[in-house]
Parts: C-alpha cells; sequence; structure tokens
C-alpha cells in the first residue's frame, strides 16, 4: 500500500555508521524522528547511548570499525540474526587529515582512503549482500562532500577518496537497478558541527565561509531535506544521483 506521506519511514531499518558525532548522530535522529528503527554503528559506544537516549523510536548499537573486515562482518550478523532487515544505509564514517600535498605521509594517504573509500565499499557491499538475500531492496546513501568535484588546498588525500565513493556510488546503481537497490550520493558543503566550529570562528575559517557564495555555513538541519528525500520512498526512481548541499559552493565562479 502506498503511504500518504512519501517521506514517511515507519517500518524501515536504517543503518548510519559514523553516529557517534557531527553529521552521523544528526542523521541518526532526523531518520528516527520521521519513523525508521536506526543502528547506530561507530567506535565511540558511549556516545551513542547518550544517542540512543534522545531518539524517538527504536534503536541498536554496533560497535563498528569500517576499517576492520571483521568488524563489518560482525555487524553483518547482528543485522541478519537480530534485526533481520535493512532498508536504508548511511555511509558517512569518514576522516580527514588536511597536510599539503609535499608533506604527505603515506601513512596518512592510505588511511584516509581506508575510511573514507574501503570503509565505505566495506559497509556498502555487507548491505548490499543482506539486501540481495532480502529481495526487499533498499535505499544506500553514501555521504560524499563537495570535494568529490571541486579541490581545495591541503585535502588531496580527502578529495581522491571522497572522488571515487562518488564514481562507487555511480557504479552500484548501475549494476543494482534491477534489483530495487538504489544507491544515491549526498554531498554537502560545509557544515557547522560540533567539532569544526573553533576553526570556523577562526580568521582562515572566515575566509573559508567568504567564498561561499551564500556567506554562510551550511546548518546540520539543512541537509535533512535531501537525506529524508533518498532514504524514502520520495525517490523511488532515483538512483545513481549526487545531491550537492552547499550553499551554491560548488558554482561559485573561476
Ligand atoms: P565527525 O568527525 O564529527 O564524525 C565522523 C564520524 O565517523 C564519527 O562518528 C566517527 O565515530 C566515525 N568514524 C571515523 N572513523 C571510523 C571508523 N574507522 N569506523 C567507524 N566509524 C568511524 O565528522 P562529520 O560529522 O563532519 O563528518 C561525517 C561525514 O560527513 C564524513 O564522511 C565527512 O567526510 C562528511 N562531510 C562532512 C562535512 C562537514 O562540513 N562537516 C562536509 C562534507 C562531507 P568514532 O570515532 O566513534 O568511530
Amino acid at each position: 500500500m502506498e503511504k500518504e506521506n512519501p517521506f514517511d519511514l515507519s517500518g524501515k531499518v536504517a543503518l548510519i555508521t559514523g553516529a557517534s558525532s557531527g553529521l552521523g548522530k544528526h542523521f541518526a535522529k532526523t531518520l528516527s524522528s520521521n519513523g525508521a528503527k536506526t543502528i547506530l554503528a561507530a567506535r565511540r559506544v558511549e556516545k551513542m547511548e547518550k544517542l540512543q537516549s534522545e531518539l524517538k523510536n527504536d534503536s541498536f548499537i554496533v560497535n563498528l570499525d569500517v576499517t576492520s573486515k571483521e568488524s563489518v562482518n560482525s555487524l553483518k550478523g547482528e543485522i541478519e540474526n537480530t534485526i533481520g532487515q535493512l532498508d536504508i544505509v548511511i555511509n558517512n564514517a569518514g576522516i580527514s587529515d588536511p597536510v599539503r600535498f609535499k608533506d604527505i605521509s603515506e601513512d596518512s594517504w592510505l588511511s584516509i582512503l581506508e575510511t573514507n573509500l574501503n570503509g565505505a565499499f566495506r559497509i556498502a557491499k555487507m548491505a548490499t549482500d543482506i539486501m540481495l538475500k532480502n529481495k526487499d531492496g533498499g535505499s544506500i546513501i553514501n555521504i560524499a562532500s563537495i570535494l568529490a568535484e571541486r579541490v581545495g588546498l591541503n585535502l588531496a588525500s580527502y578529495a581522491s577518496a571522497k572522488a571515487a565513493l562518488v564514481q562507487l556510488t555511480k557504479s552500484m546503481a548501475l549494476e543494482l537497478a534491477r534489483s530495487n537497490i538504489r544507491v544515491n550520493a549526498l554531498a554537502p558543503g560545509y557544515i557547522l558541527t560540533e567539532i569544526n566550529q573553533d576553526f570556523f570562528d577562526t580568521e582562515e575559517g572566515q575566509g573559508y565561509i567568504s567564498k561561499i557564495p551564500m556567506k554562510r555555513l551550511g546548518l546540520e538541519s539543512e541537509l535533512d531535506g535531501a537525506l529524508l528525500l533518498l532514504a524514502s520512498d520520495a525517490s523511488s526512481f532515483m538512483t545513481g544521483s549526487v545531491i550537492t548541499v552547499d550553499g551554491g559552493h560548488v558554482i561559485n565562479p573561476l
């Protein structure tokens, strides 16, 4: 039966990686308050316990390290054996290590790719296995960045990983469309979160903001429209898309 509100997520189960802080924590709240049961996954379990107490709907906490095959496998087991269902995946866990290209160490390069690209691949593959087995389709949302499209100083590894994540999104979308597994990306611009506030208050941070056509940072809540669209049946004919939410940052004139 078609839902009256196509954005309604009741009856759906959503996995959010990196749910212990920042955007992931916010995404979990948004999905939960729109009806989804949530699986909160990250390494800092105590932070997710606090989040869990604030959520409107049922939630599960899983200690997850996306860089570990074993950890992702154990999450898979938990979903298959305890939860049984997976409809939405927010592939959000990510890190950055800003450094000039000439100073990037191989370890730093590998660690950014390991979390932001290989980790996202592992989660997407695990989710695909479950969704194919369950035959109910699903929606996978990869959290990319405007740095997948444009470049910025000190972020060669991050931009490279996010650009690859967008290509992974499109490749998966192409192959999984027939199984009704939709794969899209959300590409935020600069969004104010608990950990970047101090930086954006500095003179350097203000310099970054001055390049955004809307002359301000985005708020976490301003990602909700795109997130709910991609997560819900409202986007039932969308796959392989990248939705940019950035106050016009990528259309800044050259
Ligand atoms: P935060 O640092 O606040 O959050 C990152 C999250 O990722 C944390 O919850 C952390 O949890 C989790 N994480 C990191 N490494 C791992 C790992 N190995 N295994 C599991 N979880 C991990 O950053 P943001 O909220 O700002 O970023 C979230 C996503 O949004 C990232 O992918 C980022 O690239 C993207 N993004 C953010 C923008 C912004 O302006 N804030 C703009 C564009 C994109 P824990 O440490 O507990 O494991």
